[in-house]
């Protein structure tokens, strides 16, 4: 039984030490807090940790879409216990699973102390902040963020997977990743994306 429960189903408190002596039935149980007094106002999720290595990938279709991951990548790195550490050229690619005109992408590395569904969180904030609605499946973006690597992490969770599921299919996150780390993609990876069109824009 929880000690909460069995705080709960006491028969009667005892009058003294003597009565609790006196009584076999009867156990003095200390009620635990409800809950640790918080140390910090922080959420607990936003604990901080040893920083990890993960990777982001932005694009845009929409607007002024090279300035839309200018600003981007400036955010991420005002995030909380967050740092861009790396950033990839601008590249040009061709919509690949989404409609309306030629992508711009990139992908940056950061050092994070942020939880991976406190990172999520906070991509998706970003999306929304810019503007980012979404129609329909697929639809053109003003921003679009995908948390590609955290670390070795492994998660396949309802709203977050990692690595991304979809990372070693698409041209426009493989290239700027071998850009900025090599280590991370292979050859064979690169070769099985080689048909779809991708340009350095800058
Ligand atoms: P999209 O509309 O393509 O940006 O997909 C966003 C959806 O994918 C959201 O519901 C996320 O919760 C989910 N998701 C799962 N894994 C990831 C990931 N590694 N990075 C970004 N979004 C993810």
């Amino acid at each position: 039984i929880p000690a909460t429960t069995l705080a709960m189903v006491l028969l009667r408190r005892p009058r003294s030490a003597a009565a609790v002596a006196a009584s076999p039935r009867v156990a003095v149980v200390r009620r635990p807090r409800p809950h640790p007094t918080p140390t910090t106002d922080r959420p607990p999720d936003l604990a901080v940790r040893e920083p990890v290595v993960a990777f982001v990938a932005l694009g845009a279709n929409l607007g002024d879409a090279q300035a839309a991951l200018a600003r981007a990548m400036d955010a991420l790195d005002r995030l909380p216990h967050t740092r861009v550490t790396a950033r990839s050229s601008l590249y040009r690619s061709a919509p690949v699973d989404a409609r309306g005109p030629d992508f711009v992408n990139a992908v940056v590395r950061v050092s994070t102390r942020l939880p991976a569904p406190t990172l999520l969180d906070e991509l998706q904030q970003l999306e929304q902040a810019a503007g980012r609605e979404r129609p329909y499946r697929h639809a053109p973006r003003t921003l679009d963020l995908d948390l590609l690597l955290y670390g070795d992490a492994s998660i396949d969770s309802p709203r977050l997977t990692l690595p991304h599921p979809r990372m070693h299919e698409r041209a426009f996150v493989l290239v700027p990743l071998a850009e900025i780390e090599p280590s991370r993609v292979t050859l064979q990876a690169l070769t099985a994306v080689a048909g779809q069109r991708i340009e350095r824009i800058g």
